[in-house]
């Protein structure tokens, strides 16, 4: 097996009417999901499209997105996935660096997909609902392209930390080894599991491990368009949803909707968290308020995502990010690239069927962070126990220097998230003339809560050395978030004065 979108079509030959994809009140059984992506490889072939050749797909999660994602694998094609937000200058980015010439675009699109594409003499196709399933219609069926395992199958857009986002090259072994290792290792998903599609797939941890493992599976995935904790908290009741896969701010969302409202989710099997860090405080709440246990994995778009995972059947290490998964090395590593001593903070290298091809058209970027035999610098810093796990304690970049001592903002956020009136938390870097810097925490509380500035700066005090804690403590009404909703500590500005 090659060609990854061959999944789609065994889970549709094995059970043609079962559910695949559900939002609200439409749904889309497998059958019609795979005819409907064979269609639509039809029509990009009838449009010039050859096998290697990009296409964007700009999209909410919406139930055209899985349609349009195996269409273009089934045509051969390589997916260049965008978020819908994005603006006229980002979309023409995206499609002339990776060379795409067709962009599936959401017609609602609050970005400038038509501008964008325009622009970088893309052809766009609108997916309105009713008329895209009109125009597939009128087509026949194409066959599955074989592709090789070593041929792209998605280029991810990864921002990173300075410049302009990278194409991250993904191969079909890549993409389909890591669903696979998920779906089957980590959920055990089978037909009858429910699992929710709250991330967005044109991110990597929402497309493989929501999309692609419960599509390969047979299970029935179930969207939500714009995440909301209530929201939720009643698709999980109403479909009752067996798996859920967020990042932390969704678990916390969904707490503290949980605590206005009584919902059922005694459905839920497992839930896993990735993407930025789970706070163990909030892990423990969040399963003591809704009975169900959250194991957590790490990993990144050059990584297909997942690298590591808590064992689901083994010891699950709360506030570690688990063991490599199956195929996949992990070593800390210091600037010489050598293995630390046990306990020592070093940087996360990977190495594996998971590590992607390299940054599309930019070998320079990808030599410094691929090495020739295989190992991948993630940024990521992290302690090794003596069982092999491993504790991510923060990015590399996210170093506060504070006096010459070094300050984690993750160490000084799991503190903060451990005060109730606490509902998120950002810890940054704020410029200082004799201090170089000084260590600063923006933080949104819960509702109705009533601590003070001062009282939470004591709190924090008391439980951390004293070159760490924050001077500079604010209360803000939302921090920032990414398009999966982690924090975006890079985007947390102080706001001076004298807090
Ligand atoms: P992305 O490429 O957008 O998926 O972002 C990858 C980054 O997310 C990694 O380099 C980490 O900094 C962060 N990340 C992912 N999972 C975790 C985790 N469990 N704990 C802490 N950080 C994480």
């Amino acid at each position: 097996m090659t060609n990854l979108a061959e999944r789609l079509d065994s889970s549709a030959s094995a059970d043609p009417d079962s559910v695949a994809v559900k939002l609200d009140d439409c749904t889309l059984s497998y059958g019609k999901l795979a005819d409907a992506a064979h269609r639509l490889a039809r029509l990009l072939t009838d449009k010039g499209l050859k096998p290697g050749d990009m296409v964007g797909i700009m999209l909410p999660n919406v139930p055209e997105w899985p349609i349009c994602y195996y269409g273009v694998l089934l045509a051969g094609g390589v997916v260049v996935p965008m978020n819908p937000l994005l603006k006229e200058q980002e979309v023409e980015h995206y499609i002339s660096d990776s060379g795409a010439r067709i962009l599936l675009a959401w017609h609602e699109a609050p970005g400038q997909p038509a501008t964008g594409a325009k622009d970088a003499r893309a052809e766009l196709i609108s997916v309105e609902p009713v008329a895209f399933a009109q125009t597939l219609a009128g087509v026949l069926p194409l066959p599955l392209v074989e592709r090789d395992e070593s041929d792209l199958a998605v280029i991810l857009y990864t921002s990173g930390t300075t410049g302009r986002p990278k194409g991250a090259e993904l191969t079909h072994a890549n993409m389909r080894k890591n669903a696979d290792l998920f779906s089957q290792e980590f959920l055990k998903l089978t037909p009858g599991d429910v699992v929710m599609g709250c991330l967005p797939f044109f991110h990597t941890f929402g497309q493989t491990n929501s999309l692609n493992s419960a599509i390969f599976a047979g299970a029935t995935l179930t969207l939500i368009a714009r995440f909301d904790g209530a929201k939720a908290l009643d698709v999980i009741e109403r479909d009752k949803v067996t798996a859920f896969i967020g990042v932390p701010t969704m678990y916390a969302a969904m707490l503290a909707a949980g605590r206005e409202k009584d919902t059922d989710t005694s459905s839920l099997r497992l839930c896993c968290s990735g993407g930025a860090a789970m706070p163990v405080e909030l892990l423990r709440g969040f399963e003591e308020r809704f009975g169900c246990v959250i194991i957590e994995g790490y990993g990144l778009s050059e990584t297909s995502p997942v690298a590591s995972f808590n064992p689901p059947d083994g010891v699950r290490k709360i506030g570690s990010i688990g063991l490599p998964v199956t195929g996949v090395e992990m070593r800390a590593v210091d600037d010489d690239g050598k293995e630390v001593p046990q306990g020592e903070p070093g940087e996360i290298a990977i190495r594996g069927h998971n590590v992607m091809k390299g940054y599309h058209n930019l070998p320079e970027a990808t030599a410094e962070v691929l090495s020739p035999d295989g190992w991948f610098l993630t940024g990521d810093v992290a302690t090794v126990d003596e069982d092999g796990y491993f504790f991510i304690v923060d990015r590399k970049k996210s170093l506060i220097i504070r006096g010459g001592y070094n300050v984690y903002p993750r160490e000084i956020e799991e503190v903060i998230y451990a005060h109730p009136d606490v509902f998120q938390a950002a810890v940054i870097g704020i410029p200082d003339d004799n201090l170089g810097e000084e260590v600063g925490a923006a933080v949104e509380l819960n509702a109705g809560a009533s601590v003070t500035e001062e009282e939470l700066r004591a709190f924090v005090r008391d439980r951390v050395a004293a070159y760490k804690y924050p001077r500079k403590i604010w209360f803000v009404e939302e921090l920032p978030k990414g398009p999966t909703g982690k924090i975006l500590r890079r985007e947390v500005t102080y706001p001076g004065g004298d807090v």
